[in-house]
């Protein structure tokens, strides 16, 4: 079937609108008509050549869709055509030892993408497309394996459980799942973009007492107070570790976020804690990052830790937070701050670039 998409040809070169041909769903897999999708920064680094991957081009990116099942493989039992769904990154196999453990974010069985020899499920005129981690949300259809999406009530308003998919899922998920926050604690997010705001949000979810949003764009900081900082810090006009240590009584937080994937604001977590503190990295950093501080810096006894995705088990995840939405607890609206349409993918990225955007959401149809 044809289906419109934004091609990825070249590192630093803008998408292309084409025509290209989506095969049929086969055995456990599903064809989504895209409702909405967000932009994330995943998608950006690919585009910019700094992604952990060297991906073969053409591609189709985008990972955080939502939309409604048009047709499913003989062998799919958990959605049917008309089913409302959001797609999530963290497909799973459900039989390796990390499924079974309940860590399907971290499957390394492998199951959502085609074998290489099969036909491909992407491709134009012959030659096969790249299919991104098994989605592809930037087309007007999707081919994905049913362990990589969750159908979700239809009544939930598609553009904003987009969102659940990647940004808010990782976020939430990392303050709810992957920290061991408690009720009552204190909490410092580096870095206030989509997955930042997600963990302010988390955060205040899960009852910290207080909640301090470093960035150094206003409007972002200002974001986060809406959506439930208590404290801000702007880092290009204050050092963050000293205004964080100010804030907390020269404590320092129980929980400090690095929502980036930058060495400095890593740096800055770490030295930012209190005794006993958790710094848990959300952001991806490049995979020749170095993270150097004084010894001295650390208080006694602090963690450090990774969050993979929120520490998902989206299929349980999505529809709780999507919850929390619907009683007015998790705030979607605000995150969405832009809306375009699939052409608008380049000015997507370069608004997101500038720091303009918390996200993007392109509409489809
Ligand atoms: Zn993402
Ligand atoms: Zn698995």
């Amino acid at each position: 079937m044809e289906t419109k998409a934004a091609v990825f040809r070249k590192v630093h070169e803008p998408l292309t609108i084409e025509s290209i041909e989506i095969d049929k769903p086969w055995g456990r897999e599903v064809l989504v008509k895209t409702a909405a999708t967000g932009v994330c920064h995943s998608d950006l680094h690919v585009v910019d050549g700094v992604g952990r991957f060297p991906l073969d081009r053409p591609i189709i990116l985008g990972h955080e869709g939502a939309g409604v099942v048009e047709a499913v493989g003989a062998d799919v039992t958990t959605v049917r055509p008309g089913d409302h769904v959001v797609a999530c990154l963290s497909g799973f196999c459900g039989s390796c030892e990390q499924c079974l453990g309940g860590h399907p974010n971290l499957c390394v069985g492998g199951v959502v993408t085609r074998a290489e020899s099969a036909p491909p499920r992407l491709s134009q005129k012959g030659q096969a497309f790249r299919q991104f981690i098994g989605i592809s949300s930037y087309a007007e259809r999707m081919l994905l394996h049913e362990n990589s999406v969750v159908k979700i009530d239809p009544e939930l308003p598609l553009d904003r459980a987009a969102l659940v998919g990647c940004g808010v899922l990782t976020g939430v998920g990392a303050a709810l799942r992957s920290s061991g926050l408690e009720a009552g604690q204190t909490v410092a997010v580096f870095g206030c973009g989509g997955v930042g705001l997600s963990i302010v949000q988390g955060a205040r979810i899960g009852g910290a007492r207080q909640i301090i949003g470093v960035d150094v764009f206003e409007s972002k900081l200002e974001m986060a107070k809406r959506v439930g900082a208590t404290h801000v810090v702007n880092s290009a006009q204050d050092d963050p570790v000293k205004a964080v240590r100010a804030l907390t009584g020269g404590a320092g937080v129980d929980h400090a976020f690095e929502a980036v994937g930058n060495t400095t604001l890593v740096r800055q977590a770490i030295e930012s804690l209190a005794i006993r503190g958790t710094a848990t990295i959300v952001g991806v950093l490049p995979p020749d990052a170095k993270i150097e501080f004084p010894w001295m810096a650390i208080r006694p006894e602090c963690r450090v830790q990774t969050s993979r995705m929120g520490s998902n088990r989206f299929r349980v995840d999505i529809p709780r937070y999507l919850e929390f939405y619907r009683q007015g607890r998790l705030l979607l609206d605000e995150m969405v701050t832009r809306r375009g349409r699939l052409d608008g993918i380049n000015e997507a990225f370069r608004a997101m670039k500038a720091g303009e955007v918390a996200r993007t959401v392109l509409l489809f149809e």
